[in-house]
């Protein structure tokens, strides 16, 4: 307990002199190790580093340009082939895309959301599909040049993921899920490496890379630890927190019982999150309303995140009031770090 103790200290120390690049994997996985009794402490050191990392209000909102069964077998995923359901989301048709597209980006601007993903369910996007999407992003950045396109369309190929880039995508998104160790537990159809080989590329052409993972899907904090290691590694600018809502016919549901992650498991690990890679964007994503009050998703944005998921405003169903409780949680927190 004494060793454990002095380590926080000695963290401390660096954070106050500024000289803090993060955990290095010997000291998280010592603090993974820790009682409950000092968990405030790691929440006071990962407060003290995000309240320098979140800056302003901070949003993205998605925009699903297909939403077709997927052949992959991702087992958290409700696209799957296996346990298909759409969500309620709107089918796209090539007609109506580059013009909905718009009409979410008019939207998303007038609500302050500066981050406007545009997704397609698969493990690719095919050729015409991406030449639409060109279209559409160059009419959106005609209309809306500050709102940073993030485009995620699976493992696309390199001529692919230059022609988005040309037509002015800034982020590539590529979710990594899950930690190598537990990758192959949930998903059998597609590789990890695969994964990272098309970060690096988008990488290398220039891109933002915006990569994150799925939380609650039977790992544990190690391995959540080891994929934060990896998203530092690979130089993620932004990374998503999703936390695996379980739906009836999803397979995962059952096996991993009714909460497979605690509310205090999020936060201690949005808090590890951000003592190993201080500098990420960290957006709280996929489930937060399912697993998270309000009053939690503020607790989320004071120990770690930076950013919120508002999609939920966006589809036919939404409604504006949850971008403004979202822009109040940034409000309270911001008032809270002055
Ligand atoms: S590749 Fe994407 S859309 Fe397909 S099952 Fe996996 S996560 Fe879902």
């Amino acid at each position: 307990m004494d060793n454990l103790i002095s380590l926080i200290a000695e963290i401390k120390a660096r954070i106050d002199k500024g000289k803090f690049e993060g955990l290095s994997k010997d000291e998280a996985l010592i603090l993974s190790e820790l009682p409950v009794s000092l968990y405030t402490a790691i929440f006071d050191l990962s407060t003290q580093i995000n309240s320098k990392t979140r800056k302003k209000v901070d949003k993205c909102g998605s925009f699903y340009s297909d939403v077709s069964p997927c052949a992959e077998d991702c087992a958290f995923c409700p696209f799957s082939h296996d346990h298909y359901t759409s969500l309620n989301l709107e089918q796209q048709t090539s007609e109506i895309l580059i013009e909905n597209m718009l009409k979410y980006a008019d939207r998303i601007a007038a609500l302050g959301i500066n981050h406007f993903k545009i997704v397609s369910t698969g493990l690719r996007a095919d050729d015409a599909h991406i030449e639409k999407v060109c279209e559409g992003i160059v009419a959106v950045k005609l209309k809306h040049p500050n709102l940073q396109i993030c485009v995620s369309m699976g493992l696309l190929s390199e001529s692919n993921l230059l022609k988005l880039r040309e037509a002015g995508a800034d982020f590539y998104n590529n979710n990594l899920e899950t930690s190598e160790k537990h990758f192959n537990k949930i998903i059998s159809s597609h590789t990890l490496q695969q994964k990272i080989d098309v970060i690096r590329l988008a990488k290398r052409m220039g891109y933002s890379i915006c990569s994150g993972g799925i939380f609650g899907v039977g790992e544990n904090l190690k391995e959540r630890i080891d994929l934060f290691f990896l998203i530092k590694e690979l130089k993620v600018e932004s990374s998503p927190f999703n936390i695996f809502v379980r739906y009836d016919n999803i397979p995962l549901s059952s096996m991993v019982g009714e909460k497979q992650i605690s509310t205090l498991e999020i936060f201690l690990s949005l808090a590890f999150f951000r003592l190993v890679y201080p500098q990420c964007r960290i957006v709280l994503g996929g489930g937060r309303d399912f697993y998270l009050s309000e009053m939690e998703q503020e607790f989320a944005l004071l120990v770690g995140a930076t950013a919120l998921q508002s999609s939920n405003a966006l589809n036919a169903k939404g409604t504006i009031d949850r971008i403004i409780k979202d822009d109040k949680l940034f409000n309270n927190v911001l008032n809270e770090n002055e």
